[in-house]
């Protein structure tokens, strides 16, 4: 059964008012609060989107401003506190590690004072850096702290190679895994398009070339830059993401999706949050898979442990080494 609930975004930028607006559309919640320290913008986007409610065909939603107060009756709460890479930037999600650390310290540090009951979802990047400080600082059940992770390449591959093989994106299953950044990677040995077989799609679809595998990787990891480049920000593709999550948690689907989540020795792999595909009801995260994949995929799992590792030494986390 639904539940409609409450929803609270923090952050009230590009990211946050493309999630209230997705939300709003798709009548995921009762009642939605914006929080940002820029209070004027969380005003401004809060009327906004409240007076479109008035529409034959809305759902009639109580959208405000509000505080972290508000967490308190929250079923769930969307971190996206934060700046983003700029168009012109070093093209790495990693660089943001001081600045939105220092920003999740003061976001959760209120959350706590309010609930431990919410669904978390965190959304700022670097996603896995920021879902890991917030679940490792602070006295907060882990199982309700989730990551987007990944799901936003996933489906990102999804379209890709549907446009490649001119078909609907909702038959390729599979994942991308890892960090969501620039050491995520196709795990390819998932990757099945209407189980007809990956392998077989050049010669059923009467290709005559053969899929270049890491010609289509490429495109997922960089298209990132190029919606940074060409419109200044990327907010549709996690909003809808977001969105996914929350449909998920709501309906308590009892889905799996790849999100962030701290490892505890998955491929030998712990204290470090990364993508993998994981089970979601409505109480969370209720378990995360190890599919079998390739030698060569459970070392590019490791590569990504290390790059967010390196990261998280930047900011004086301890790091254990990658078992
Ligand atoms: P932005 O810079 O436009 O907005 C960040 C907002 O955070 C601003 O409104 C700012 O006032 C607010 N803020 C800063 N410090 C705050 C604090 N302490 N408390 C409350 N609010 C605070 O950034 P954006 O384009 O909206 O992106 C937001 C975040 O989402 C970025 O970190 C970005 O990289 C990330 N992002 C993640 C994904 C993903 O797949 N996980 C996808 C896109 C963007």
């Amino acid at each position: 059964m639904f539940d409609e609930g409450k929803i609270v975004i923090v952050g009230a930028s590009n990211v946050g008012t493309a999630v209230l607006n997705k939300i709003v559309d798709f009548g995921l919640a009762s009642e939605v609060v914006l929080i940002d320290i820029n209070e004027k913008k969380c005003m401004g986007e809060s009327l906004d989107t409240s007076h479109a409610t008035a529409c034959v065909g809305s759902y009639n939603m109580y959208i405000h401003e509000g505080t972290y107060e508000d967490c308190k009756d929250a079923s769930m709460i969307i971190i996206t506190a934060g700046p983003s890479i700029k168009p012109g930037e070093t093209p790495d999600r990693l660089i943001l590690t001081k600045t939105n650390c220092k920003i999740m310290d003061s976001v959760m540090s209120q959350i706590v004072q309010y609930t431990k009951d919410a669904i978390i979802l965190v959304v700022t990047n670097p996603l896995d850096v920021a879902t890991y400080y917030v679940s490792d600082n602070f006295d907060y059940p882990r199982e309700k702290i989730i990551g987007t992770g990944t799901l936003l390449e996933t489906f990102r591959l999804r379209r890709i190679l549907a446009d490649y093989y001119h078909l609907d994106p909702k038959l390729v299953h599979g994942y991308v895994l890892g960090e969501h950044g620039n050491s995520g990677f196709v795990a390819w040995s998932t990757v099945d398009i209407a189980s007809l077989g990956l392998d077989n799609m050049d010669e059923f679809l009467n290709h005559n070339y053969k899929l270049n595998k890491s010609m289509i990787e490429q495109k997922i990891m960089q298209v990132v830059y190029d919606v940074i480049n060409l419109k200044g920000c990327t907010n549709t593709g996690i909003a809808m993401v977001v969105c996914r999550f929350i449909k998920a948690i709501k309906y308590n689907e009892y889905t799996i999706l790849p999100m962030s989540s701290i490892l505890t020795g998955e491929y030998g792999i712990h204290d470090v949050a990364l993508s993998l595909p994981c089970m979601l009801n409505n109480t969370g995260i209720i378990k995360r898979f190890t599919p079998k994949l390739t030698d060569e995929e459970i070392e590019k799992m490791i590569a990504s442990a290390k790059s967010v590792k390196s990261a998280m030494e930047a900011i004086e986390k301890k790091i254990e080494a990658v078992a």
